[in-house]
């Protein structure tokens, strides 16, 4: 030994073990996992952490999870987790995981789909994909509440909706397959009109979901006028 203290390596790369603190059902499908961290650091609103998965026989399964909450949360990130029927990772989450138990994590990743206090700033979300985009809204609400900054959400129906009870003013919603009775607000897929009418500007966007939605929700961006080296994107799944 040559006498150096080693340098402790910190996160991200480095797999660590998290501990389940709470878990909030947002909907039928959705959850949200509050995860405390040994080797916590700030993340960047918009990135992402891996979950790993590891049965009896050694077999492992990998997925990433965008973080929900804000960098102020110091020691802790939310994971929100829309259940996959047919999938093997979230299905674990919702149906096996309960607070305590501790579950393999690694991150913050990603340099691209991140919030860096651009203004303003349009969030366009379909379904889960409004995640990340929650913890920009958040950390935006707790730091500079006066920067510009709106979101456009797009879901099926009011069952749909994730974290229902923090939509404020600068979020606006349409339900694309079923609007609840009574709904004034827009209904059908994102359009033209539903960005004017939050206030739109061309600005930088990041947009979130399905390949399908980020495909067909870029597409519109484009057609108003929103530079395409100003949209960021980000694909959750193979389907549309
Ligand atoms: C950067 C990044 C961030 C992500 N953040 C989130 C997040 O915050 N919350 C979240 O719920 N998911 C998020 N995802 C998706 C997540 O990583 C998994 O793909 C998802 O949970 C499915 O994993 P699974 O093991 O349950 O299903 P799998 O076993 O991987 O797949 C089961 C079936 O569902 C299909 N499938 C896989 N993923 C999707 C999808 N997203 N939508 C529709 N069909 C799909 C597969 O083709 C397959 O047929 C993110 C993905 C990426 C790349």
């Amino acid at each position: 030994m040559d006498g150096l203290t080693p340098v402790a390596q910190r996160a991200p790369g480095r797999w660590q073990i998290a501990t389940v603190t709470s878990i909030e059902r947002e909907t039928p499908r959705a959850k949200s996992f509050r995860l405390a961290l040994p080797m916590w650091m700030p993340h960047l609103p918009g990135q992402h952490y891996d979950v790993r998965l590891t049965a009896p026989d050694g077999y492992r399964a990998q997925r990433s999870y965008s973080v929900a909450s804000s960098p102020l949360d110091e020691g802790e990130i939310e994971l929100t987790i829309d259940r996959l029927a047919d999938g093997e990772v979230s299905p674990y989450f919702h149906d096996v995981v309960v607070v305590g138990d501790r579950v393999e994590v690694r991150g913050p990743f990603a340099s691209y789909f991140v919030w860096r206090g651009e203004e303003p700033v349009l969030l366009v979300g379909g379904g889960s994909g409004v995640v990340p985009l929650m913890a920009m809204l958040r950390h935006r609400r707790r730091t500079m509440p006066e920067l510009p900054m709106r979101l456009v959400y797009s879901v099926h129906s009011a069952a749909d909706v994730i974290y229902a009870g923090e939509l404020e003013a600068d979020a606006a919603i349409t339900f694309s397959r079923e609007a609840p009775p009574g709904w004034t607000g827009h209904a059908g897929r994102i359009d033209g009109p539903l960005l004017v009418a939050t206030g739109f500007e061309p600005a930088t966007a990041f947009v979130c979901g399905s390949n399908g939605f980020v495909e067909a929700a870029t597409g519109l961006l484009l057609e108003n006028g929103v530079e395409p080296d100003r949209i960021r994107t980000e694909r959750f799944g193979p389907t549309g």
